[in-house]
Order: structure tokens, then sequence, then C-alpha cells
């Protein structure tokens, strides 16, 4: 049962899909997942409609209580997200915190984010990214394919600045 009491990031700004273009996402995703020896289970398909919708980075005890997901086997969601890591479909943040997030990989989609290192909150960056013209220019200029990066801002978020 869920805990009406325990903390669930805010996620202030964060990516939110439309509903119809979730759903054709989670499709694409499990077509393309089949080749990785994934079957169309529904708790894949629960696990990224969550990871989809909300497109943001969860730890597993977020997973656990999001409410589509927090009555499923838990061991279920964990090798999931393992597999779907494994996969190349998962990253895993090197958020230096204590805990792990994952955020699903969605082709088009970038995202940096703010770290609280007193209380955890994470938080995405809701400006353009400023290193995607470096990127290109990296990529142009060096030759390099597929470059991709992940930022982190460290700081006090304003409850815990106060
Ligand atoms: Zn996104
Ligand atoms: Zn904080
Ligand atoms: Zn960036």
């Amino acid at each position: 049962m869920s805990d009406a009491h325990s903390h669930t990031h805010s996620h202030g700004q964060s990516c939110v899909v439309s509903r119809g273009e979730t759903e054709a996402l989670v499709d694409e995703f499990v077509a393309s997942l089949r080749a990785d020896g994934f079957r169309r289970t529904d708790a894949l398909v629960a696990l990224l409609r969550v990871m989809i919708r909300n497109h943001q980075p969860y730890t597993l005890a977020e997973l656990a209580e999001v409410e589509d997901l927090r009555e499923r086997d838990q061991a279920t969601i964990y090798r999931l997200v393992m597999k779907l890591k494994d996969a190349g479909k998962m990253r895993q943040l090197n958020l230096a915190g204590r805990v792990s997030y994952f955020q699903l990989v969605l082709p088009g989609h970038h995202h940096d984010y703010l770290r609280c290192e007193s209380c955890g909150e994470v938080q995405e960056v809701p400006l353009p990214c400023a290193l995607a013209e470096v990127e290109r220019e990296l990529m142009h200029s060096l030759g390099w394919k597929g470059l991709h990066h992940e930022l982190e801002f460290i700081g006090l978020c304003p409850a815990c600045a106060d």
C-alpha cells in the first residue's frame, strides 16, 4: 500500500508528453524492444507509459510509488529497468547523489538537471541547452558522431537556501 507521507520530488517544469504521443511511443518502444528479447507484458507497458508521459529521472523508490506501478511486483519493475538500460533505452543519470536516477531515452529529447546538494531535489533546467551548439560544432569540426552530454548544476534549492 502507498505511504501518503513518503517523499516524492516535485520535478517542477519537467517534460510532459501528451497522452496520444505517449501511446504511440509505447507501441514504438515495444516493437523495437522485440529484438532485445522483450515481450509485450502489462508491466512493461505500464512502466513505459509512466516513464514517457512524465519524462523525468526516477529513482527506483519513486517508481515504486507511482500510482500505476505501486500494485505491481517491484522485482519485475526492477528487472525491466535494468534490462532497458542494457538495451540502451534507459539512461542511468550520473547525478552525484546517493541514489541512482533512471530516465527513458526518448528520441529528440535532451534535458539537463539541477540537483540540490542538501535535500536531493532534482529539477529540469527550464532553458534550451546552451551546449547544443557546441556539440554540433564539435561534431562538424572533429568528425565525431552521436555526441551527447550530461550536465548537472549543483547547489541549494529555494527551500534549502532559506
Ligand atoms: Zn523529455
Ligand atoms: Zn533542497
Ligand atoms: Zn544539455
